[in-house]
């Protein structure tokens, strides 16, 4: 079985979560090769093969060009599966990738069991196990599922792609970095977050009241934000923020895994939960089975 595994390359440097994917592959049993479209500088540290395209050339994206440069590796390759990052990069290119293919694609992978990949339902609350009947497929990794490989000793077989004839009508020009504003969770040292179990909007004041109290920040589920209950900057998540405070302190949180995602790299995890069983048990140092909204204004008081 044969995977390649599509890098990414942001503002001239790999993206580390690269390395996310040759943690999949190696907990697949695949053998690997990697394509790069970036500079040679930035290749991974792998022992395997990797396609190299270069950025200057081709554009940092380009999807008609990026496409092209997968396929023509998939080809070389004779891939069985083509894997991406579950990223806005990966969500754009990997569906291109599988119609060009005409194979199918599972997205947003969190695990392999039973013969297949697992992916979550139910808003990620279960799991269930899709088997590719094509043989071969298109696969995205959701952000965090993997634990990134080590960098490898060596360095990677480099094999050129140039394309004949590579024009296309787009033209990468750049990023731009969205407007800052709302709370930067990423240098607080302490968080404490609202998930959907505190129950309405008027009860998340008892929860901002604990982070004051410990000089932390607010920070909130991705639930919380949708019903504006909390506003999005104070989001942690694959689709909020990424934070590594000294303690995180979960308050009526599931523990999904794109929560997780978002916060696995805390120093030390305190959940509040009135389920023992909640999934945010297995990452917490400290599971407090209580009633969020008994448990909190007892712990502030003693704080203050
Ligand atoms: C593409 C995508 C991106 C996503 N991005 C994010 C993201 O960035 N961040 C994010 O958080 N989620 C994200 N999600 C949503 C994620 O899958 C979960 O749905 C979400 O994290 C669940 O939030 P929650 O834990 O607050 O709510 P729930 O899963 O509903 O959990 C509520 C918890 O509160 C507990 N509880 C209930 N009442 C009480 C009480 N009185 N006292 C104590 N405990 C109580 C319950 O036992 C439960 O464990 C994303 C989903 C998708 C599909």
């Amino acid at each position: 079985m044969k995977a390649l595994l599509v890098c990414e390359y942001r503002e001239r440097a790999l993206l580390p979560a690269s390395y996310e994917l040759v943690a999949f592959a190696d907990r697949l049993g695949a053998e690997t090769a990697m394509v790069l479209i970036g500079d040679p500088s930035a290749a991974p540290r792998v022992t395997g093969k990797l396609y190299l395209a270069g950025a200057a050339r081709y554009g940092e994206y380009n999807p008609d060009l990026h496409k092209r440069i997968v396929l023509e590796a998939a080809q070389r390759e004779r891939a069985d599966y083509i894997v991406f990052l579950h990223s806005s990069y990966g969500w754009d290119l990997a569906p291109r990738v599988a119609a060009a293919l005409r194979i199918g694609q599972i997205s947003e992978i969190v695990g392999i069991a039973d013969g297949g990949f697992e992916v979550g339902i139910c808003n990620a609350k279960l799991r269930r196990s899709v088997v590719p009947r094509t043989g071969r497929a298109v696969l995205t990794l959701q952000a965090g599922a993997f634990t990134p490989a080590g960098e490898a000793a060596g360095t990677p077989q480099i094999e050129q792609i140039d394309l004949a004839g590579e024009a296309s009508p787009l033209e990468f020009v750049g990023y731009e970095p969205a407007e800052e504003k709302g709370v930067d969770l990423t240098k607080a040292d302490v968080i404490v977050s609202a998930g959907r179990g505190v129950g309405k909007k008027e009860n998340v004041p008892v929860i901002a009241a604990l982070a004051k109290a410990l000089g932390g920040e607010l920070g909130a589920s991705r639930p919380v934000v949708d019903a504006g209950w909390v506003e999005h900057s104070h989001q942690v998540g694959t689709t909020g923020q990424s934070v590594s405070p000294k303690l995180y302190v979960a308050c009526g949180i599931s523990g999904a895994i794109q929560h997780l995602a978002g916060m696995k790299k805390s120093d030390f995890v305190i959940a509040i939960n009135k389920d023992k069983d909640a999934p945010i048990g297995e990452v917490a140092d400290v599971l407090v089975v209580a009633d969020v909204l008994q448990f909190v204004p007892v712990l502030t008081a003693k704080l203050v």
